[in-house]
């Protein structure tokens, strides 16, 4: 049985960088008919906000990216003191009482030295006198995993066989000072005790994933599978972390993208495979393979999910935004074929206001002053509405025989009196839809 987790922590929105760890999980469990878990590592009671929990919810129910079921980490606190508890028996967890600024002291002398700025474990040669004379002068300390000084191995579903020499990455701290259980232990726990078969995260967290391997091996778990997908850029390569607070899920959606062009894209982005539009999240299952992708940085340009946009849009059944178009006002009666015309010509749904507008007579017709006198003449050629596909063409022609104007120099001031762009659907379909006679 698959079981795959997405496992952000609720201490901001979900970004374009998440999406891609959510997306890959996703789509691993529903391929293998499998479960996929939301997992909310909120075990930092200050930074997880409720508001947060709600809005990863909202942005992944947005998205069509639903899960079997919820864990929250601030839960399971009991399961995770008895997974330390589990460490101490077995002598492979030890109390450290350095301060902050001592460690950085010996960091920066180990630089200094040209060594790697390892934890020099300076805290297991404490003798049981000296643990307690520092507890009592500094209070508790922190809880480290004594790492078994080997090669950790696995074979990463992306990045290929990985080996890290274990003495090169510090005993990691997984209880704070304070007592709070750190996400390395929290995640090992849920993941062994959840049977997560398959993990996918970013790339920055391969040395975790080191030493969480070590840690599920303390605790008798079983190792899941690994991958580790590349962490996205900007269009020039330049690092996106700055910017990702900016390319929040929540953004995007107001700026009117659509779900399907995002995971379009993030399903095929950095990958050997080029981006299609899919129709629905089931189809994206299909040929979605985590084997596919690189391990080189991806570039991820926002823009380019405008264009997805309105491929997607063109592809939208009217169903699918019929009550959008009725709240802009557009009768039942023209709603379907409003939707036709207008689909290929937007980018976001929010331009179809835009087109109503030009339908019922509601722009400020661009008229250049050279033509004010001739688009006056047309526009006095023409009966009310209503209008039918035939409209345009029957007026137009008679414009042409009574002014000789014909071409660009007929259609355009026309199309820019009544749309008020150069540019649009074809102005037969336009007329057949207008609301009210266009006027000057
Ligand atoms: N909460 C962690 C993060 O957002 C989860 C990482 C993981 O998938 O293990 O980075």
């Amino acid at each position: 049985m698959t079981v795959t987790r997405f496992a952000p922590s609720p201490t901001g929105y979900i970004h374009v960088g998440n999406l891609r760890t959510a997306l890959f999980n996703f789509l691993i469990a529903r391929k293998a008919g499998g479960t996929f878990i939301l997992r909310l590592d909120d075990t930092d009671p200050e930074r997880s906000k409720e508001e947060y929990v709600d809005a990863i919810k909202d942005d992944l129910e947005w998205l069509g990216l639903t899960w079997d079921r919820v864990e929250r980490q601030s839960q399971r606190l009991d399961r995770y003191a008895a997974a330390a508890d589990a460490l101490r028996d077995k002598g492979r967890f030890y109390e450290a009482f350095e301060t902050p600024t001592e460690l950085d002291l010996k960091r920066k002398k180990q630089l200094n030295m040209g060594k790697p700025p390892v934890y020099d474990r300076a805290a297991l040669a404490l003798s049981e006198d000296e643990r307690a004379a520092l507890r009592g002068e500094r209070g508790q300390g922190v809880w480290r995993f004594k790492l078994d000084h080997e090669r950790i191995e696995w074979t990463d579903g992306i990045l290929g066989p990985i080996s890290i020499d274990a003495a090169s990455v510090s005993d990691p701290v997984l209880i704070r000072q304070d007592g709070q259980v750190l996400y390395t232990l929290a995640s090992v726990v849920d993941d062994t005790e959840m049977g997560v078969t398959h993990v996918v995260r970013g790339s920055d967290h391969v040395t975790n994933t080191a030493t969480q391997i070590q840690i599920i091996q303390a605790l008798g778990g079983d190792v899941p599978s690994f991958a580790h997908h590349s962490l996205l850029t900007g269009p020039q390569g330049e690092a996106l972390s700055k910017r990702l607070g900016t390319l929040s899920l929540r953004d995007l959606r107001a700026q009117g993208v659509q779900p399907m062009a995002l995971l379009s894209l993030m399903a095929r982005l950095g990958s050997a495979d080029p981006v299609e539009v899919r129709g629905s999240v089931d189809e994206l299952v299909e040929g979605f393979d985590i084997a596919r992708f690189g391990s080189a940085p991806t570039k991820f340009d926002e823009r380019d999910l405008f264009p997805l946009t309105a491929r997607v849009l063109q592809g939208t059944p009217f169903e699918a935004v019929k009550d959008e178009i009725a709240a802009l006002g557009v009768p039942d009666a023209v709603a379907p074929r409003f939707w036709e015309v207008v689909r290929d010509n937007i980018t976001v749904k929010a331009e179809m206001a835009g087109w109503w507008d030009v339908l019922r007579g509601a722009i400020t017709p661009q008229v250049a002053d050279e033509d004010r006198d001739f688009v006056a003449e047309a526009f006095a050629m023409l009966p009310e509405p209503p209008y039918d596909a035939g409209t345009w063409s029957a007026w137009t022609n008679a414009v042409k025989d009574k002014t000789g104007r014909k071409g660009k120099g007929l259609f355009l001031p026309l199309r820019h009196a009544i749309t008020g762009q150069s540019r649009g659907p074809e102005m037969a379909d336009v007329m057949a839809l207008m609301q009210v006679k266009p006027s000057l």
